[in-house]
């Protein structure tokens, strides 16, 4: 059988395998904890719930204008001054199935092939999959000076004539960091000089702890939204916990809307009514949903951190946002994917392997859960590794004995 070289090369999505792993291991019976996967514990905010119910029994869902229903479309409009302070419209905007899909017909859009995309370890699993499914070339930028925090120097050095779009993701997906205001400053001024597209991938941006905000790219643009090299993500997945309803959309200069609007054309025709009805539900709706989201996370970082305090050997960079730390565990593994294993294994615990995100030696944990998965998870993940701590554990009803330390 012969299939093409370039769809074989392309990485499973680990966070989905491994999500699938546990749900295995669930449907047996087993008591896995899951630190794995970035999803709201929340149920469905009521306007979603009601605005998606009212199109389903209306009976008649049909197909959509390929870029969004005109509704949808003026709520994001809104979104978008209320949040940004930005006034776009209606043609910057396009709404896709999840901020995955915006970003996939992005990168088919803006790039050509063999040209490069600057993205900034520790990244997001899918930006150089999707770089790569379009003929780019993705071009990892990792700080030097070993932290979680992008310096445009780094950049710099990277950028080429073949760069077409450097992606931002802050707060960032694995390190939950919240990049400055500086930085942020300079990396637009640097993009608007040199004509590099600058996507800011803000999925998480209200998700932000301890009285700060994260710097928007709009902040620093001089240019109209039809001029500007700013390119803003984002959807309903993390800030209103609506994973399910696979909304995104696309902020961006009318004539690569246009563009990405035909390869969605062609593609996926739009997203569907039902779904972007529930978005529309969710943005018009009560947004002290999205406060008592950040503040439930909020807490649940403070516990995250307080219980992994408790490894003499473990360095985990206070996270500023987002659901995700990324702890370095190389006093105990340097192979995340062999650590991530053998805590499934051993502690039924998932973890996200570090290496998937260009950080090896470390682990992705995700505090979206409840607080009683994070404590006796990092209690598991404490007794699995460290033989300071008692060798015996409960894991469900049934007693542990570590015989491997
Ligand atoms: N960007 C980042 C940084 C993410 O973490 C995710 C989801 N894990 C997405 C985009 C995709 O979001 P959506 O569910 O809207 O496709």
């Amino acid at each position: 059988m012969t299939l093409s070289q370039l769809a074989r090369s392309i990485a499973e999505s680990p966070t989905l395998r491994l999500n699938e792993e546990a749900q295995d291991l669930r449907e047996k019976g087993e008591p896995v904890i899951h630190l794995g996967i970035g999803e709201p514990k929340n149920k469905t905010p009521i306007g979603a719930v009601l605005s998606a119910g009212a199109r389903l029994n209306e009976g008649d869902i049909k197909y959509t204008p390929t870029d969004g229903i005109p509704s949808l479309k003026k709520a994001i409009l809104r979104y978008t001054e209320e949040s940004y302070d930005r006034l776009v419209a209606p043609e910057n905007i396009i709404v896709s199935s999840g901020a995955k899909q915006a970003l996939y017909n992005l990168f088919y859009t803006l790039l050509n092939p063999q040209e490069e995309v600057i993205i900034l370890a520790p990244y997001w699993v899918s930006y150089p999959e999707m770089v790569r499914m379009v003929y780019g070339v993705p071009v990892i930028v990792t700080p030097e000076d070993g932290t979680f925090h992008p310096r445009m120097e780094d950049i710099e050095r990277k950028v080429s004539t073949y760069t077409r779009a450097i992606v931002v993701n802050s707060p960032n997906n694995p390190s939950g960091m919240v990049f400055s205001e500086d930085f942020i400053g300079q990396v637009v001024e640097f993009c608007e000089r040199k004509k590099i597209y600058l996507i800011m991938d803000d999925i998480y941006h209200k998700l932000v702890f301890d009285g700060k905000t994260a710097p928007p790219g709009y902040r620093f643009t001089r240019q109209t939204p039809d001029e500007t090299y700013v390119i803003v993500v984002n959807g309903i997945s993390k800030l209103y916990g609506m994973t399910g309803f696979r909304v995104g959309w696309a902020v961006a200069p009318r004539k690569i809307v246009e563009i990405m609007t035909n390869v969605q054309a062609q593609t996926t025709s739009c997203p569907s009514l039902i779904l972007q009805a529930g978005a529309e539900g969710a943005l018009t709706g009560m947004q002290s949903i999205v406060e008592g989201l950040r503040l439930t996370i909020q807490n649940n970082r403070d516990v995250t951190m307080q219980e992994l305090q408790s490894f003499r050997d473990v360095r985990t960079p206070r996270p500023e946002g987002t659901f995700y730390c990324l702890p370095d565990f190389r006093a105990y593994a340097q192979d995340s994917v062999e650590l991530s294993n053998f805590l499934l294994r051993k502690a039924l615990v998932v973890t996200i392997p570090g290496s998937e995100f260009g950080m090896e030696g470390h682990l992705r944990l995700s505090y979206s859960g409840t607080v009683k998965d994070i404590t006796e998870g990092i209690a598991r993940i404490k007794w699995a590794l460290d033989p300071e701590s008692p060798n015996e554990i409960y894991i469900g009803d049934r007693k542990m004995v570590r015989d491997w330390l």
